[in-house]
């Protein structure tokens, strides 16, 4: 998979050399490419922004840089599907959005209902939940089967408490069953304790939640 990220705080990415994305890019299962906006710029100062139409607080970034980068990035051979290309201040000029959403499928991404100083932060979220549901970037396999919004009976439900050894630290035990051995009773603890999380951290989830679906989940037990 290939990501081209276009910023002017290239530096603000560096994250992605690190940890699982760092590996996956090692490993060549992940093309990060990180573009410093100001290259596409001609004037002196480099200017990527200046102020809104209509007056207002805060600057826009100007399109001419912005269709330059991105026409040099898909002549590159950068997927033809982009997301917004997140931007700092108040956006980027409209226009950049509509023209490349003719030809492309361009998608505005939010990661949530809070304002960031601008998109970089996203970009490195959007980028590592996306690189580690990638074929062999997880050592496991398996190891997203089980975690929370993973595909089937409890795709609307939040991953339920985990524990390690030592089985008592500082006075605090494990849930026996999870002793047992028995993974038919494993599984629907995990389950019965998946909905409790859910239910307690974000009960607008448990409104999806398909009742059917968990009864089969249960069936197969
Ligand atoms: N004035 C804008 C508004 O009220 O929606 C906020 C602009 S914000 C300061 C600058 C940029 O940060 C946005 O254009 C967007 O690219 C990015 N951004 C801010 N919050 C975001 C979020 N929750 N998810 C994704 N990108 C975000």
């Amino acid at each position: 998979m290939r990501v081209d990220v276009v910023t002017i705080f290239p530096e603000y990415l560096e994250p992605l050399n690190v940890s699982l994305v760092g590996k996956a890019r090692a490993r060549g299962q992940l093309d990060v490419r990180v573009h410093d906006l100001r290259r596409w710029t001609h004037d002196r100062h480099h200017t990527v922004d200046d102020t809104p139409y209509g007056g207002g607080p805060g600057m826009v970034m100007k399109p001419e840089p912005w269709g330059e980068a991105l026409d040099d990035i898909i002549a590159s051979g950068a997927p033809a599907a982009p997301g917004e290309p997140p931007a700092r201040y108040e956006g980027i000029d409209r226009r950049v959005i509509e023209e490349y959403g003719e030809h492309l499928d361009v998608y505005e991404v939010s990661i949530g209902d809070y304002v960031l100083a601008g998109g970089e932060a996203a970009v490195l979220v959007i980028t590592e939940a996306v690189a580690r549901l990638l074929p062999g970037v997880l050592g496991n396999a398996e190891s997203h089967r089980d975690d929370s919004f993973a595909p089937g009976a409890m795709a609307d439900l939040l991953e339920g408490p985990v524990y390690t050894k030592p089985p008592e630290w500082r006075g605090r035990g494990i849930p026996e069953v999870l002793l047992s051995g028995h993974h038919g009773k494993i599984a629907r603890w995990r389950r019965d304790e998946a909905f409790r999380r859910t239910a307690r951290n974000r009960p607008d989830l448990i409104e999806r939640c398909d009742p059917a679906a968990l009864d089969k989940h249960d069936r197969a037990l």
